[in-house]
């Protein structure tokens, strides 16, 4: 029986424990999951600002280039339309002034009328320049366009004649005062040197892949040059002349932040099931307490109150008064007649059995009114406590005890008498003095001393 409600209490124990786990562990999950959100924000600006200032040194770099075709586009003005000097002029173009473009051009080339006539160091990628413009099919919408506008004209990666891939960058000329476009002058850039001046390889070392695309004719994106697959990319969309760039780079958190997210969930993990167990203890702490004030409060032979319980839920014991006020109380003292022959004679088991039989009269007396007590006063000894009785029931009360004690007949031993005398007070008897708990004791304990006296098995209630 005991072992069974101890793994009763065990299972009820591990249930609140994990009770408790769950929602300690949800509620600080819910922190962590506002927190990481932080980190994640954070370093998604971090991300924003790092395309930013990746995008603007590719636009800075192709600036760089594009100014090359502006310069010839004035030194052939400067000439008339007559390409004399494009022997002195292309080196230089070719060459660069900038150390962050140098060796980046290929070729550098003249298309008057859109065809390509001049070109400098390697002939082959003329067809890169030949729109023959003036030929029906050949020049595209976007071309055709541009030569209107005069705007610069980035083709994608195409395969050059000599190897290797290269981007042209082309500007329709037309000479001032002149109303159809002169042609075009370009440049061939190497896209591998190209790409290396972006250093985009920067990203690896901020632990994250890159993409660097551009946009097709029909939309879609081609991917120019990349670290690998771009996981939940960030990406920053730009504009070079006429083509448009997306710069995209992994969006998930990066290790460092990963171990740190792992570390917060672990020690949340911890945390919990630390406080889970201290309040599932602190539970079972609390019932334990409660058990004891049970026990402190309640006759383990007899069941009945102790003086214990008395002082803490009726009467405080410096001033001996009623703690709940109104209730008109009743008192008597009752204690068994020659009980100690009785234990000598039958032994305590006996004894016990027969006060265990008066505590169950006494207890039966009771009404269940307000302040109705049975208590084990201690030895042989009860002290009654009866709210609101009149005088005449307290005595029929009490007369009723007695006679019911005499009754009492053990089932091992028939032949035991057992016999009790009792002293008791109504509030209206007190005369002078305040009818309070302790005046009433005293008052109760006289009469049962002349009950003891007058040859006991009796009751005085006067
Ligand atoms: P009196 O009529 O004057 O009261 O005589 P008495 O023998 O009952 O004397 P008293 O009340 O002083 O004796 C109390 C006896 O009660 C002493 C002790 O042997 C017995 N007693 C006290 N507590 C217990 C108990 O828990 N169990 C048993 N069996 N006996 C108890
Ligand atoms: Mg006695």
């Amino acid at each position: 029986m005991q072992a069974e409600r101890r793994r009763a209490e065990k299972r009820a124990h591990r249930r609140r424990l994990f009770a408790y786990f769950a929602a300690v562990f949800i509620f600080f999950m819910l922190i962590a999951a506002v927190l990481v959100a932080g980190v994640a924000n954070n370093q998604r600006t971090h991300k924003m600002y790092l395309l930013e200032s990746k995008a603007n040194d590719i636009q800075d770099k192709l600036d760089m280039l594009i100014a090359r075709v502006h310069v010839m586009a004035f030194m052939l003005m400067a000439d008339d339309g007559e390409p004399e000097s494009f022997d002195e002029l292309a080196p230089l173009v070719l060459e660069g002034w900038d150390a962050d473009s140098k060796d980046m051009v290929r070729n550098v080339a003249l298309a008057p009328e859109g065809v390509g006539q001049y070109v400098y160091p390697l002939e082959g990628n003329e067809p890169l320049l030949g729109y023959s413009l003036w030929e029906a099919a050949a020049p595209s919408p976007e071309t055709v366009e541009a030569l209107r506008k005069g705007n610069v004209n980035i083709t994608p990666p195409i395969d050059l004649v000599q190897g290797g891939r290269g981007m042209n960058i082309s500007l329709p000329v037309t000479m001032p005062g002149e109303e159809n476009s002169w042609g075009i002058v370009a440049i061939v850039v190497d896209t591998e040197k190209l790409i290396g001046a972006f250093s985009l390889r920067d990203f690896v070392t901020h632990q994250v892949e890159y993409s660097l695309d551009y946009e097709d004719m029909d939309g879609t994106y081609t991917t120019l040059t990349s670290s690998g697959p771009v996981e939940h990319p960030v990406s920053w969309d730009f504009q070079t002349e006429n083509i448009h760039w997306r710069l995209s780079i992994s969006g998930t958190l990066d290790a460092a932040s990963t171990f740190s997210i792992v570390l917060l969930l672990l020690g949340i993990l911890v945390l919990s099931l630390l406080l889970a167990s201290n309040f599932a203890n602190r539970k079972q702490r609390k019932q334990m307490g409660e058990m004891f004030r049970e026990l402190a409060n309640t006759d383990s032979v007899t069941g009945c109150n102790t003086r214990h319980f008395v002082y803490e839920k009726l009467v405080d014991k410096e001033s001996g008064k009623w703690r709940i006020d109104g209730l008109n109380y009743s008192l008597a003292i009752l204690d068994v007649d020659k009980f100690k022959d009785v234990n000598d004679t039958y032994g305590h088991e006996v004894g016990d059995q027969l006060l265990q039989q008066i505590a169950a009269i006494i207890m039966r007396s009771l009404a269940k009114n307000k302040g109705d007590c049975a208590i084990r006063f201690g030895g042989d000894e009860f002290v009654l406590l009866f709210g609101d009785r009149s005088e005449d029931q307290l005595r029929d009360i009490l007369q009723h005890v007695l006679q019911r004690v005499r009754e009492i007949r053990l089932d091992s031993m028939p032949d035991i008498r057992v016999a009790v005398s009792i002293g008791g007070v109504h509030p209206s008897q007190m005369g002078d003095q305040e009818a309070n708990y302790k005046n009433m004791l005293r008052v109760a304990d006289d009469r049962l001393y002349q009950a003891k006296e007058s040859g006991r098995n009796r009751c005085v209630v006067q």
